[in-house]
């Protein structure tokens, strides 16, 4: 038995940055990880498939020169994109740098599945160590397949593929609409990949405003993507030439599959009933400084609380403030913003429309382009504000657009702060930029 301050399972960008912070702070800390450190968002997720987006949006750019400055010929290749990927980006999906960052922080590192055996104590390959102060829970999720006929066994691909792709497909369907589904689809179509996007929801991206949904399947469809919304698949399976994903009315078939339908958490079979959790939960619902249990904190992915990587960062503030016996700030969830990474960029926060009513709050929605620099740039936009009209102060709205995620921090300020839409509407705005096309909206809020 060794002893700690805190156990850090699981080092997903929130457990890797409670672990770095609190040992700098001079705790004796203990991460464990039995994968990668820094989990799903530097080796499978976020940065590589970002760098993708980085490459096919290049190439898309090149394609609006005939358009708007003269003729280009452009050969689109694979090969820097996966060489960045597995040195830039992963070390060849190798941690030794993120070990040696967070043991230069003065944490322990423990590789290997951690379970926790009592309240204090995790379990790691037959080492326990027992912590005096408590365990941060950041377990994440893993890729998971949708309960689809014929679909478990088959060698279909996760994200956990496809940013390992030296070659791509002639052909690919895509089994889920939302954002990694859409990311991934739309860059497989703008390396040439002949794509169908298969999507049970009746629209693309259906926790977005439908305006959201609406642009985007358009611009799949004018990038020659199929997609099918509404889908009812009754089974997957394989044939010589490879995939079939029979729908209700037709049978689609492709060279490959991937499946970007929803991640399991990784809670079941890691000792939670050991500190009075149930054994297998579907999300650990923490109070406003992640405590779920007496001496266990939780973040990430598995607070269902949005899985964004930005989500797991600021709940391990929280729970590195709380545990260094700081006065808060703690968890708030008003403003949480979030992009879809696709061509053009879907960048949201706080509430939809729907979502707004569904409150009973006094909802008011205003909508225009991207102004100025939108038709300039010719590239599609949309802005979307919800207000909450008896308080004069937003609560969600959209920029969908070039750089929509970028604009949205305006608006996330706006809905965090609860800014006045009337001390919004009059401020200055710089012409021509996207963020200008903000103020129309702004206006019509307040007429
Ligand atoms: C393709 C894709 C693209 C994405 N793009 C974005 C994006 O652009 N922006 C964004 O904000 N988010 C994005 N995400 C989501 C983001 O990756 C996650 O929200 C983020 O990684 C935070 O996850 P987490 O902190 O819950 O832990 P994870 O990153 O899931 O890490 C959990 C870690 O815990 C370890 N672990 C689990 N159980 C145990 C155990 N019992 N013992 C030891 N170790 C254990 C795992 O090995 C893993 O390393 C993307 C996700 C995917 C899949």
């Amino acid at each position: 038995m060794e002893t700690c301050d805190v156990v850090v399972l699981g080092l997903g960008p929130g457990g890797e940055y409670a672990a770095g912070e609190l040992a700098k702070a001079g705790l004796d800390v203990v991460g464990v990880d039995e994968r990668l450190v820094g989990g799903e968002c530097p080796y499978f997720g976020c940065i590589p498939t970002k760098m993708m987006i980085a490459a096919a949006t290049t190439l898309h750019e090149g394609g609006r020169i005939s358009r708007m400055a003269g003729s280009a010929q452009i050969q689109a290749s694979w090969e820097p994109v996966a060489r960045r990927i597995r040195d830039e980006a992963t070390d060849d999906w190798d941690d030794t740098v993120a070990v040696k960052r967070l043991e230069d922080a003065g944490a322990r590192f423990a590789r290997g599945h951690g379970v926790i055996t009592a309240p204090g104590q995790v379990t790691i390959e037959g080492t326990t160590y027992a912590a005096s102060k408590g365990i941060v829970l950041n377990t994440g999720t893993a890729p998971a397949a949708p309960p689809i006929d014929g679909l478990e066994g088959l060698d279909f691909w996760t994200n956990r593929d496809i940013v390992r792709l030296t070659e791509l497909p002639r052909s690919i369907i895509v089994i889920g609409g939302g954002p990694i589904g859409c990311e991934m689809a739309q860059v497989l179509a703008q390396f040439g990949v002949e794509v169908t996007v298969v999507e049970v929801a009746d629209r693309l991206v259906a926790v977005e405003e439908p305006e959201s949904s609406e642009i985007l399947q358009k611009a799949f469809t004018d990038l020659g993507m199929q997609v099918v919304t509404g889908a009812k698949i009754s089974r997957v399976g394989k044939d010589d030439d490879g995939f079939v994903v029979e729908l209700a009315d037709r049978s689609l078939h492709a060279e490959r599959l991937l499946v970007a339908a929803g991640r399991r958490n990784n809670l079941g079979g890691i000792g939670l009933e050991h500190v009075g959790l149930e054994a297998s939960p579907r999300v650990l619902d923490p109070d406003e400084r992640m405590r779920v249990a007496d001496g266990v904190w939780a973040i990430g992915d598995i607070t269902g609380k949005g899985a964004f990587t930005h989500m797991s960062m600021y709940q391990a503030a929280v729970v590195v403030r709380d545990l260094l016996g700081k006065d808060g700030p703690w968890a708030d969830y008003r403003a949480v913003s979030r992009v879809t990474f696709t061509g053009p960029e879907i960048g949201s926060v706080g509430l939809t429309e729907s979502s707004a009513r569904q409150q009973g709050i006094d909802v008011r929605t205003a909508t225009g382009d991207m102004g100025t620099r939108g038709w300039i740039s010719a590239e599609p936009g949309l802005i979307k504000l919800v207000a909450d009209a008896a308080r004069g102060v937003l609560v969600g709205g959209t920029a969908v657009g070039p750089s929509g995620g970028e604009v949205l921090s305006m608006i996330t300020t706006a809905v965090h702060a609860e800014i006045p839409i009337a001390t919004l509407a009059d401020m200055h705005f710089a012409y021509p930029t996207f963020h200008r096309g903000l103020q129309p909206v702004l206006q019509q809020l307040l007429s």
